[in-house]
């Protein structure tokens, strides 16, 4: 058995970007809209104050701001993506921060509608959280994904209630996998971002998350290693207890990922094996001021010197 059986090209791993490729004949680029929902977790109704590691700005591009309409949003990104890469003629409207499944569905219709008329735009990509999809919005988002590409990705996080209770994220792990279980069956893509790194977990138990998200029925997942942003409740609680912590340096996570790698399904597309918070928010840079792709261009490069794979060690 080797990798050579996936249809994963020039990678040892189940790579979205490729598999995307694929789907659509060509490149697709993916363009962050902020389209001015909230959250659940900080306008009370679940939960105040948020996320204990959560500053949204931190994740957004420069040219996603609220304060433009999403067409405008849409133009901005388009332009910002060709200066810096190949031009894309095929676009997918990433709604970013918050939830951007929060709102009555009437208003979700309107903005999803607003991106999806832009020029070439083929899909949504819906980030959210497992608590605020309601069914009339599921039954809207499965019709339209009958003529778009549509992908809800939830922040699940991890696996261990007990480390969602310590961050605030104020839902639970069985929430998760019931708004995953659900998506997944009424045809929508279905994606997932956890985190490496929270406080209270040990690489064992980050190990563990292998078999757990292999079990779901997944598209794609997105992987993040903890970053401390500043001001966060999260780099506070770091100062004052650091030995909480499971703290990667560069070369840790890397050999963290490739063997949690090779116990993940092969079945599951990986969309990112790191986050990447710009400068000015992180006062710590252990990893210096590396750029993802020089993450994920070290990680291929262990893959293959390990003549190891996605699924090696799950794989039949
Ligand atoms: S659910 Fe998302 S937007 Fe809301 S507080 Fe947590 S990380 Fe921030």
């Amino acid at each position: 058995m080797d990798p050579e059986i996936y249809n994963w090209g020039p990678h040892r791993y189940n790579s979205y970007t490729w598999k995307m490729k694929a789907l659509f004949g060509e490149r697709l680029q993916k363009l962050a809209i902020d389209a001015g929902f909230s959250c659940p977790n900080r306008d009370g109704s679940r939960g105040s104050g948020g996320c204990t590691y959560c500053v949204n700005e931190a994740f957004n591009p420069s040219y996603c701001e609220s304060t433009s309409s999403i067409t405008e949003q849409i133009r901005l990104g388009i332009e910002f993506h060709s200066v810096r890469y190949r031009r894309a003629n095929k676009f997918l409207a990433y709604f970013q921060p918050y939830s951007n499944t929060y709102a009555p569905l009437e208003v979700l219709k309107e903005r999803y509608s607003e991106a999806l008329s832009y020029p070439g735009v083929v899909g949504l990509v819906l980030g959210t959280r497992p608590d605020c999809l309601e069914d009339e919005t599921l039954d809207y988002l499965s019709a339209l994904a009958r003529d778009y590409f549509v992908q809800v990705e939830f922040g699940l996080e991890s696996i261990y209630e007990r480390s969602l209770e310590r961050i605030n994220r104020c839902h639970t792990v069985e929430e998760g996998v019931d708004a995953i279980k659900k998506t997944h069956a009424m045809g929508i893509s279905t994606g997932a971002h956890f985190i490496f790194g929270l406080p209270g977990e040990t690489s064992e138990m980050m190990h563990k998350y292998a078999d757990f998200i292999s079990a779901l029925p997944l598209d794609s997942v997105k992987f993040h290693q903890l970053q401390f942003i500043k001001g966060t409740v999260m780099e506070k609680e770091f100062i004052e207890k650091p030995g909480d912590f499971h703290q990667f340096t560069l070369e840790s996570y890397i050999d963290f990922i490739i063997s949690f790698l090779e116990e993940l399904s092969p079945l599951i597309s990986i969309e990112r094996f790191a986050g990447e918070v710009p400068p000015r928010y992180i006062k710590d840079h252990n990893w210096g001021l590396l750029r993802y792709d020089e993450v994920l261009r070290r990680i291929e490069k262990e893959l293959e010197k390990r003549g190891t794979w996605q699924g090696k060690k799950v794989a039949k």
